[in-house]
């Protein structure tokens, strides 16, 4: 085989990259890593911003619509490491495959971004800025400060594994809490107490009143909502509880916001239980999560990420696919397909309306999993079709 040598390097900086672990809120060090590299590479403003994402710059040629590359810098956790064929944080290449926990998901793709930026340098009709975001994995606050600190490009191309096809949207996801409060009291005297538990049964079904009207799009599939956890407080036996939550796990179209979700579970709660007994109190809210990011930036947030989808007849999109074609067959476009996940592409089309796409080797069957892998001879193919389709995609929007 011809030598590639700046692919090749782009490999060993993802398997280097697998070696450094970083969950969500502990990004540092790979962030770092990233930084140096991007200097190396001669990105221009290589830096880590408010939140800890690391940000380069590679400078075109003229003022077309700049184009963001972007991955995340955080992966879920490995478990139990005998689980593993190859160690989790060994970043090997055996067998045709880069192996570890985010050589898929999503630091094979971060070093093939970084590296496609860097030769594009003075060559794209526009910048190609690269910001590999953190905390993606919990819900995408870095990608939304990135956009909230002003970074605003003309496009963005989101690095989560589409095999090669050109992905346009995901439903989002949102967390929703049903509180149920009383009084609690021992279970020997239930007259003394009101239990919490006693409105859980009308909870369930107003939870699936709303999930039967949910609506569908032709193209992402329809909205879900489930019940999927219940608290108990206290947890005991012999003790009426005076707190309980229920947990509900939405998936949204577009558009849907907190405020319209609420007030679905509000509406159908109203309908099933129009008068709440005596003692006892019903509220549905968002979930919500403090996060820390590695530079100590402290958010108090709504557990939801929105979901996105771009028009698959948008000229970017049908650029983008043609730019990339099939690995088999480069005369034919790209398939042109949604993510069944979710991505930070909510936070730039959905809620910034910034034209976004996905576009990376790797399939999603190993994201998450103690079998992830990056088939390298498809990242190869994919790294390598990075430059026709972010001018491709400069070209279209200009
Ligand atoms: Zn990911």
């Amino acid at each position: 085989m011809a030598k590639d040598p700046t692919f090749e390097n782009a490999i060993a900086f993802a398997a280097d990259l697998i070696r450094i672990p970083g969950l969500s809120g502990s990004e540092g060090d790979v962030a770092r890593r990233v930084r140096v590299e991007m200097e190396a590479l001669g990105l221009d403003d290589a830096r880590l911003d408010e939140a800890g994402n690391a940000i380069g710059v590679a400078r075109g040629t003229g003022d077309a619509p700049s184009v963001l590359l972007n991955c995340h810098l955080d992966v879920v956790a490995e478990g139990d490491h005998a689980d593993w064929e190859f160690p989790p944080f060994s970043g090997v290449v055996e067998g045709g495959f880069l192996h570890g926990r985010g050589a898929m998901d999503i630091k094979g793709q971060l070093a093939l971004q970084t590296y496609a930026a860097a030769a594009l340098k003075g060559k794209a009709p526009g910048d190609v800025i690269v910001a590999h975001t953190v905390f993606e994995e919990r819900g995408g606050l870095g990608m939304k400060h990135l956009l909230e600190s002003g970074v605003r490009p003309g496009a963005v191309i989101i690095g989560e594994a589409t095999r090669g096809d050109i992905c346009i949207g995901h439903r989002g996801r949102a967390e929703v809490e049903v509180v149920i409060t009383g009084l609690a009291g021992h279970a020997s005297a239930p007259e003394r107490a009101h239990n919490a538990l006693d409105l859980v049964g009308d909870v369930l079904l107003a939870v699936r009143d709303v999930a039967e009207g949910l609506p569908a799009d032709p193209i992402l599939g329809r909205a879900t909502v489930v019940a999927t956890m219940l608290d108990v407080l206290p947890q005991s036996r012999n003790v009426i509880p005076d707190n309980v939550v229920v947990a509900l796990d939405w998936r949204t179209l577009p558009n849907d916001e907190d405020p319209t979700l609420l007030r679905q579970v509000r509406e159908a709660l109203g309908r099933r239980l129009p008068e709440v007994p005596q003692g006892l109190d019903v509220t549905v809210r968002m979930a919500q999560e403090h996060q820390r990011t590695h530079t100590g930036l402290e958010v108090e947030r709504d557990m939801f990420s929105p979901g996105f989808l771009m028009d698959p007849d948008h000229p970017m999109v049908e650029a983008a696919a043609r730019a990339v074609g099939r690995r088999d067959d480069a005369s034919t476009p790209a398939v042109v397909r949604p993510w069944t996940f979710a991505t930070d592409g909510g936070w730039t089309c959905g809620v910034h309306g910034v034209p976004t796409l996905g576009f990376a080797p790797g399939e999603e069957r190993f994201a998450h999993t103690n079998r992830e892998r990056l088939d390298v001879e498809e990242a190869r193919w994919a790294f390598h079709r990075h430059g026709d389709l972010v001018v491709a995609m400069q070209k279209a929007l200009t």
